[in-house]
């Protein structure tokens, strides 16, 4: 009775928030056709601290208009003042410290261009616009400071993390000028990378891309070239202590890369497991690999780019937290990774589908009941899940948590319970192949839901 009753208000609000809502302009869900955006980025290490970097940005336009202006999202630029950083000064372990990238050269189709910044946006003005169907190359010459920071973007005792970290082209009407305190920032479509990485040989490197060469330099320097296909990110984890556990599940090969961990097999049977169970269920992982990388990293306890995963450091000897937590970010390789969303603007769609898939997986493989988490009971019954707004309508982590992950799922779960378990895998089965690469927004997913509903 209260699981139908619950069914009932999901799914009312849902429809309520259809007229309410901001929504985006829908794109279509079908594969594009013609050569993907590329990126071909090198990146040197001149101190722990500092990176020179060239990045050339090959841009595609598969849209039916012409482009006039390109935007990039810099996120490191937000690090640059305690005002602008998305973790507050009292949160840096060592005091603030400033991270930033400053752009030293733009051209494009190898003319100079002056770009302008508003906030951690990067405007790049086209005098000649791109027709649909055409490419131009923008090359993007900048330097990186990275903060002494235990987040997704920084450095802590000897590992550095390397994520949204260099100048990403964003599709119009999905950019941002301020680095969100919740939420994920990054909103880009997928694209096809080659990078060459120069460390020094103490460093261990994990990627989202496959290693395709090593070559040693001078002055105690390699130089590790990568590719990429169909990344909506490219993220990088250095540690000079980093060590790696290989593994394979039919043809994607798994790396497990860790600082200290006495309890391997937990991570890597989880990784295992969890891949083994989201392509049954929901279709192909998309990549030749998959990385999980232990890390310094707050308040996160994983974070999520394609074909890499970090997991917090201080959760790893958590058994039934790790695998929560894997199950969570796994699940992000179908849902972000190859069936995106605007993060910001409509962060349900991922979080609630990555969170419910974990559900799924926990319950098929641990025989328990998935705990929604403790606030969620009180939030229901009060009538305000609040589960479609954008990341910057919540003022903090815990509310987010609550009602976008836990609130959205248990929408999943109401919906299960209206459908059946085995249609609702199937709907989402069927999601996967249809925006494959792509993105859904708000409007189709209520169309699609609406679809299931009626049938
Ligand atoms: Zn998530």
């Amino acid at each position: 009775m209260l699981r139908k009753t619950f069914a009932i208000l999901i799914i009312a609000i849902l429809f309520a928030f259809y007229f309410v809502y901001p929504l985006s302009a829908p794109t279509n869900g079908a594969d594009m056709e013609g050569k993907n955006t590329a990126y071909h980025i090198k990146i040197k290490m001149t101190s722990q601290r500092e990176f020179e970097v060239e990045e050339d940005i090959y841009v595609v336009n598969k849209g039916e208009q012409a482009i006039d202006k390109l935007l990039f999202q810099v996120f490191p630029k937000a690090f640059a003042q305690p005002g602008t950083s998305p973790i507050a000064a009292t949160g840096y372990p060592a005091g603030w410290s400033a991270g930033n990238l400053v752009v030293n050269e733009v051209t494009i189709s190898n003319q100079h261009v002056t770009p302008f910044f508003e906030g951690v946006l990067m405007v790049l003005p086209l005098k000649n616009p791109i027709l649909p169907g055409n490419g131009k190359t923008v090359k993007v010459k900048f330097t990186m400071k990275v903060p002494l920071l235990n987040y997704r973007f920084g450095r802590y005792n000897d590992v550095v993390n390397l994520g949204d970290w260099y100048p990403l082209l964003v599709p119009s009407g999905r950019e941002i000028t301020v680095y969100p305190s919740v939420g994920d920032p990054a909103n880009a479509s997928v694209a096809d990378y080659s990078l060459d990485l120069t460390i020094p040989q103490k460093y261990t490197a994990v990627t989202s891309g496959v290693l395709t060469e090593q070559k040693d330099s001078l002055l105690g320097h390699k130089t590790l070239s990568y590719e990429g296909e169909s990344l909506r990110s490219f993220a990088i984890v250095l540690g000079e202590n980093l060590r790696i556990k290989r593994s394979q599940v039919g043809n994607t090969n798994i790396e497990y890369a860790f600082i200290d961990d006495q309890n391997t097999d937990v991570v890597v049977d989880t990784l295992k497991d969890a891949l083994f169970f989201y392509e049954e269920n929901f279709g192909q992982y998309p990549y030749p690999k998959l990385t999980l990388v232990e890390t310094y990293l707050s308040p996160f306890q994983g974070v999520e780019y394609p074909g890499l995963i970090m997991l917090a450091s201080r959760v790893k000897d958590k058994e039934d937290i790790v695998r929560r937590v894997l199950a969570h970010e796994i699940a992000h390789q179908w849902w972000y990774g190859t069936v995106g969303n605007d993060q910001v603007r409509e962060p349900w769609i991922d979080e609630s589908i990555a969170t419910y898939a974990s559900k799924l997986f926990i319950e098929d493989q641990l025989n328990k009941d998935f705990n929604f988490g403790s606030d969620l009971a009180a939030t229901a019954s009060a009538g305000r899940i609040d589960f479609l707004s954008p990341v910057t309508a919540f003022e903090n982590r815990e509310e987010y948590l609550t009602h976008v992950y836990y609130g959205g799922a248990m929408f999943w779960t109401a919906l299960e319970h209206q459908v059946g378990k085995k249609e609702l895998i199937d709907f989402l089965k069927d999601i996967y192949r249809e925006y494959h690469f792509s993105e859904i927004t708000t409007v189709q997913m209520h169309q699609e839901i609406n679809r299931l509903v009626e049938q």
